[in-house]
């Protein structure tokens, strides 16, 4: 699993260790929130070294390994695109 997060809210991508916590103040959960805009708005990145994009993509690989990438990154775009391609229920 790849520690890379990006922020919803600007942008900023980073591991684990650059993003803020926060305690969660009704609970025991740890947030982490944007070290540059606070927001808790964050998920994970494209695991691909240098992509930028959100890791809308969850698959398994060959080794066993679990990625998260973008479309562009997975497995799915380069297999040939159905005829009637619909969006993603
Ligand atoms: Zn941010
Ligand atoms: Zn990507």
């Amino acid at each position: 699993m790849i520690d890379k997060w990006i922020c919803l809210e600007c942008r900023f991508i980073g591991p684990t260790a650059e993003f803020d916590k926060m305690k969660d103040p009704r609970g025991d959960d740890v947030w982490m929130v944007c070290p540059k805009c606070r927001t808790p708005q964050i998920t994970s990145a494209c695991d691909e070294p240098g992509c930028t994009k959100e890791g809308d993509c969850g698959f398994p690989t060959d080794t066993g390994d679990y990625r998260r990438t973008c479309y562009e990154h997975s497995i799915f775009a380069s297999r040939p695109k159905p005829l009637q391609a619909g969006p993603p229920t």
